[in-house]
């Protein structure tokens, strides 16, 4: 086996991460970069966060809400030189009982996390046919189980998983490699703001590791699955969740 091949470094990889400013997003964008990787991420922002050093990471404005945005995007990586990695890590959720969802909200949910993951897979798919790459999507434990008032969410991150699924298959002769990660309970800032300390801990009482993953844990687990380590793993949905849907 070539061992300088098969290692987690990213030296002269591209890779896109959408939704990398903020959150698990920005986890997986810092330790990309940490491992030399060449990093497109985008925001819903129009400013731009280029460091004027390096340009790395590099920043494009996308509204996965809105297809204007997404198709330029799309035209964007479709004109790509290179691409190795695609990390689709936006997402959106909105808790609510069934009666009282709007088909707008819906809609939206679908717009971020299920159709445009797919045509910026579609678009990556494109150029990475030339020389193989790697997928990943973020899902969430609510693609595998499920808790009330969660049904827009629910079924948009289990079609990204099967959505996975299918492009793992039709992209294998291609050498690229799809996968979906399932994250648990994640101490975000998001998470640490919409709930309380009593909230918190009551949670991790139901989890078997007793607490929060870290984003970095999230991250981990995103560039194992994306380097050069991973040669057969695809088509999967990883849950990183520190035990919470065995019990
Ligand atoms: P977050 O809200 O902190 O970050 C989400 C990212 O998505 C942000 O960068 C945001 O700008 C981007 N985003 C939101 N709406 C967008 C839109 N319309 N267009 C483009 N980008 C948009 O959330 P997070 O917790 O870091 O979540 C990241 C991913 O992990 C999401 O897909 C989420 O569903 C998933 N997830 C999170 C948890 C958790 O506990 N935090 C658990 C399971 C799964």
């Amino acid at each position: 086996m070539n061992k300088a091949k098969h290692s987690l470094s990213f030296h002269g990889k591209v890779v896109i991460v959408t939704g990398g400013t903020r959150g698990i997003g920005k986890a997986i964008v810092d330790l990309y970069l940490s491992l030399g990787a060449k990093v497109i991420i985008t925001g819903r922002s129009e400013s731009t966060i280029i460091e004027p050093a390096q340009k790395n990471p590099t920043y494009f404005t996308l509204d996965c809400s809105d297809q204007k945005s997404v198709v330029r995007f799309v035209d964007f990586i479709s004109k790509m030189s290179r691409l190795d990695v695609l990390v689709n890590n936006a997402g959106i959720n909105k808790i609510n009982s069934i009666a009282d969802i709007a088909i707008e909200d819906f809609d939206n949910i679908y717009a971020v996390n299920l159709k445009s993951p797919f045509l910026l897979c579609q678009a990556a798919a494109s150029v990475m046919k030339k020389s193989g790459g790697k997928i990943l999507n973020i899902a969430s434990i609510w693609s595998k189980v499920t808790r009330a008032g969660r049904i827009s969410y629910i079924s948009s991150k289990s079609g990204l998983a099967g959505m996975t699924r299918g492009l793992a298959t039709d992209l294998a002769p291609f050498n690229i490699l799809v996968n979906t990660l399932s994250p648990g309970f994640v101490g975000t800032d998001l998470t640490y703001a919409s709930l309380t300390e009593k909230e918190i801990s009551q949670l991790c009482e139901n989890i078997p590791l007793g607490r929060l993953a870290k984003p970095e844990e999230i991250a981990s687990h995103v560039i194992f699955l994306t380097s050069d380590m991973n040669t057969y793993l695809t088509g999967r949905n990883i849950v990183v969740d520190g035990g919470f849907t065995n019990v």
